[in-house]
């Protein structure tokens, strides 16, 4: 989300007259988009921002968006004064008004505000990857969870007409786009404002009927807003990728109620039957935090008792990082940090394992990839599978960069935890 943030906040300013250089020394205006989601990227925010002091030259400008643009709102300045803008991710259509005041010689301008019914809807998106084009359907997020920052650095729930969701798909796919990912916090809570009133089932079929489109992917799914229609609307269509991402956060439905997720462990593992009954085989992933205020040594093998039941097919894993303004922050039996590591390291271990077997089982297979790179030294094409596995493949025509932005069809001849090795394949 961040990243097609940037694409937007660049598309808006080149539309401008702005051009992009490489490096910070390079440019007058360097903007640094950013992260609040957990302490250590926040942390990370001001120790570059130090380092960026260092190439501060005469005129030059610099900028915090994102998030902890919005969080930290004006105390930026005071912690690195050579800062002179702060903008939150609901302003950036303000964001050429800002940087006109600062050109007219205004020292600090800030965004901040949460409570425009706009979304970030811009024409103007510059995309760095030649096949898969992002677009954000919804922004904001109107849930709770006690642990997360995100409903106060985005604001509430806002989503796009499906007429504009629409017209953006059409106009990618006829820019040669073949992959199109829907983004939104929670993705799944879309509810078209317009007449027409579609909901998130009906995009997704709407979006991969697109002529010209080949895949269509989202993310992030919350299990609550996880409703049956939406699988039905997957395996009706393989243009839907083979890939479930449903971020649980614990196994333990005691942990799960003190995070307000609004889910038990067993309707989240409904959804899983949902997933695992449908007619193509999909691979599943999903989000955990270990060391929740609380959770328990029982709490935590629940956990790992979960990844064994679904054998996902991979996990992002996150310590609990206390932040600002979450109900989680007054809670009482924080779990250290000692433990915290501990819990992670078993929970990765135990992961890596489950991969490892999963990948094993493709050995033979032949998945079809978009082909998304080389690796030049290897002799090797980096391709995507739809279930979101990197497979990278030989292939006869090993030098010819006419491979890239293809759909091959490739026999998976070897597997590790995280990617799959293989040899083009015509399938018969
Ligand atoms: N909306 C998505 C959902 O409800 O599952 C999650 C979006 S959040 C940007 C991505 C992930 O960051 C979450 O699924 C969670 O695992 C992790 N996360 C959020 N806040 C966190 C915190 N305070 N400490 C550790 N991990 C956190
Ligand atoms: Fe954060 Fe997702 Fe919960 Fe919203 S639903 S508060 S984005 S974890």
């Amino acid at each position: 989300m961040n990243i097609h943030d940037s694409e937007k906040v660049i598309g808006t300013l080149a539309q401008q007259g702005y051009s992009q250089v490489e490096t910070p020394e390079e440019a007058g205006l360097v903007l640094y988009n950013t992260c609040s989601i957990r302490d250590k990227a926040e942390q990370k925010v001001f120790n570059r921002l130090q380092n960026f002091k260092k190439v501060a030259g005469k005129g030059k400008v610099f900028g915090v968006l994102g998030c902890v643009a919005q969080q930290e709102g004006e105390k930026i300045f005071d912690k690195a004064p050579h800062v002179s803008l702060v903008v939150g991710s609901a302003s950036y259509t303000k964001l050429g008004e800002m940087l006109v005041q600062i050109e007219n010689g205004e020292r600090r301008v800030t965004g901040l505000s949460l409570d425009t019914e706009e979304t970030f809807d811009t024409p103007f998106t510059r995309r760095d990857n030649p096949n898969r084009a992002y677009i954000t359907i919804i922004e904001g997020c109107d849930k709770s969870c006690a642990y997360c920052v995100v409903p106060f650095t985005r604001g509430p729930e806002r989503s796009r007409t499906s007429e504009s969701v629409m017209a953006e798909a059409g106009r990618l796919a006829e820019q040669g786009f073949t992959e199109i990912q829907l983004l939104g916090q929670n993705v799944n809570s879309y509810q078209d404002p317009s007449p027409a009133g579609w909901d998130f089932a009906t995009m997704l079929s709407k979006v991969a009927s697109v002529p010209g489109i080949r895949r269509v992917r989202y993310t992030t799914s919350h299990p609550r807003d996880f409703v049956k229609r939406i699988m039905d609307a997957m395996d009706e269509n393989p243009v839907l990728c083979d890939h479930v991402h449903l971020p649980v956060q614990s196994g333990s439905s005691r942990v799960l109620a003190a995070m307000d997720r609004l889910y038990t462990r067993d309707e989240y593992m409904r959804r899983i039957d949902w997933i695992k009954s449908a007619k193509r085989k999909y691979s599943i992933t999903t989000d955990i935090i270990v060391g929740f205020p609380g959770e328990t040594d029982e709490d935590f093998q629940k956990t790992l008792d979960l990844l064994d039941e679904v054998q996902y097919d991979s996990l992002f894993s996150f310590k609990y990082s206390p932040r600002p303004k979450t109900a989680a922050l007054e809670m009482a039996d924080k779990v250290s940090e000692e433990d915290k590591q501990q819990r992670l390291l078993v929970l990765q271990e135990k992961q890596r394992a489950i991969q490892i077997r999963r990948n094993a089982e493709l050995i033979g297979d032949i998945q079809e990839v978009l082909v998304e790179g080389r690796h030049a030294s290897l002799g090797q094409w980096i391709g995507r599978t739809s279930s979101n596995r990197t497979l990278n493949f030989t292939h006869p025509d090993v030098g010819d960069e006419s491979l890239m932005g293809k759909y091959l069809p490739v026999r998976v001849t070897r597997s590790g935890p995280n990617s799959l090795v293989g040899e083009s394949a015509t399938v018969v």
